[in-house]
């Protein structure tokens, strides 16, 4: 159902604006963002009262959907007991059960988790934990790491480092970042043993590779098979160079299995999760160790433990959200709804494959993506998107959607069907041009 133009702003971000630094934004041309006054299931409410379909979940993040009352209750819980206590020293019993279960949860022995504030974090903390892994072992000058072309993995320098260097959002901070290795995604035989063979010249200076399994985020909304992810892994193992799988994005069921490496069978040495961990409540992630991994901070020399500890982490509000995010797994058809939503994404979204302009339209677990020659005058897009009283945010050359796994299939409906009028709209100021 469209809905009204946009009402004038409300006060509070009239002056609040000016005082503000919007993520990922021009502030000189960017228009006001949506004032948002309020989030229920997969809906987000606006100041004027016009309530939108969240296509985004907030980055991935709201699995199942806004302001669950589970998750709620438990947070609700915790705060009236105990919404902080620092990590250092003294343990609780909402981050220790969290422990054990994403332990539980998480694929082979990766049963060692370090809890962190941010997704960023908890790659930095990967990184970190590699190159000291080596260090430990008495290894030394393996200190880089192999990446893939348009990987993201995260603001922070460390996780800057490992993003694409040359197509990606932070390319013009080289010279500022570490240099690390970029290497292609392999997919077909001869480029495995390309990669393999870059690997073993590079073995001693490497600590390890990240990859994001599945999907590339935000550097594209790329998607590889399990078998690349599988082929990856073998050459890592062949190599003795350690594997991170970053699952900040692809985790917690996005990809129709709770985490993409299963559908690889790949166990990790070191596992990043976040985004969903708290069910979109609470900023958290975590960084999750195999025991070989973690054995090798055992020792006699003190300087040989991990030398990390974010003042927030483990915080227990967020282990409380994340307890009862993965307790809505437990409980909801959470993993069967990923699945389903792939095929229903695929067909509500193929009219998209017929529009001029359109360069694919593909689909991966609950993520659905239209990529387009060009993405241009991002303002009258986006008005038309709110118009068609729903909410995604296109960037590079796409207009993706990543919607709560908790959406009905006639959300989800209504949800595609807009988004094919706006792309089809899209096709038409395409050939005024
Ligand atoms: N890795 C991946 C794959 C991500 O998608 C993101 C977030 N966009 C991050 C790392 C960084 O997470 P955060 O934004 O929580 O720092």
């Amino acid at each position: 159902m469209p809905v009204d133009k946009q009402s004038p702003p409300p006060d509070w971000q009239s002056s609040g604006y000016q005082h503000v630094w919007m993520p990922y934004t021009q502030m000189q041309t960017a228009p006001l963002p949506l004032p948002v006054v309020a989030t229920e299931g997969v809906h987000l409410t606006l100041a004027d009262g016009r309530k939108l379909i969240d296509g985004m979940a907030s980055w991935w993040t709201a699995c199942h959907g806004y302001n669950h009352p589970h998750i709620r209750k438990a947070v609700e819980e915790q705060l009236r007991v105990m919404p902080h206590v620092m990590f250092g020293g003294i343990n609780h019993e909402p981050a220790l059960s969290l422990a054990e279960r994403l332990a539980k949860l998480a694929p082979g022995d990766l049963n060692r988790v370090f809890f962190a504030d941010s997704g960023s974090v908890a790659v930095e903390v990967a990184l970190k934990i590699a190159v000291q892994y080596w260090l430990n072992q008495g290894v030394t000058g393996r200190t880089k790491f192999v990446s893939f072309q348009n990987a993201y993995h995260g603001d922070t320098t460390g996780a800057m480092s490992v993003c694409d260097p040359d197509n990606s959002m932070h390319s013009h901070f080289k010279g500022f970042l570490l240099e690390q290795y970029s290497h292609p995604i392999p997919h077909t035989q001869d480029e495995h043993v390309a990669f393999e063979s870059f690997l073993a010249s590079k073995k001693n200076e490497v600590a390890g590779v990240i990859i994001e399994p599945l999907i590339q985020g935000a550097g594209g909304m790329k998607f590889h098979p399990p078998e690349s992810v599988a082929q990856i892994h073998t050459a890592c193992r062949r190599n003795n160079v350690l594997l991170i799988a970053d699952e900040i994005a692809t985790g917690f069921g996005r990809t129709g299995t709770m985490f993409a490496c299963e559908q690889a069978d790949v166990i990790p040495d070191i596992l990043c999760v976040g985004k969903a961990l708290t069910g979109g409540t609470l900023s958290f992630a975590a960084t999750i160790a195999t025991e070989k991994v973690f054995n090798a901070f055992l020792s006699d020399d003190p300087s040989h433990a991990l030398m990390h500890g974010p003042t927030f982490m483990a915080n227990p509000l967020a282990c409380a959200a994340a307890n009862a995010s993965l307790d809505l797994f437990e409980t909801e058809p959470r993993l069967e709804r990923a699945i389903a939503m792939e095929a229903e994404l695929a067909n509500l979204l193929a009219p998209c494959r017929d529009l001029p302009g359109v360069v694919d339209v593909r689909t991966k677990g609950a993520v659905g993506v239209i990529q387009v020659a060009r993405l241009h005058n991002l303002e009258r897009l986006r008005t038309r998107i709110i118009e068609e009283g729903i909410w995604l945010r296109p960037f590079s050359d796409m207009i993706y959607m990543t919607p709560a796994l908790s959406i009905t299939p006639e959300e989800l409906q209504t949800l595609c069907e807009a988004t094919v009028r706006v792309v089809q709209d899209l096709a038409n100021w395409n050939s005024e041009m």
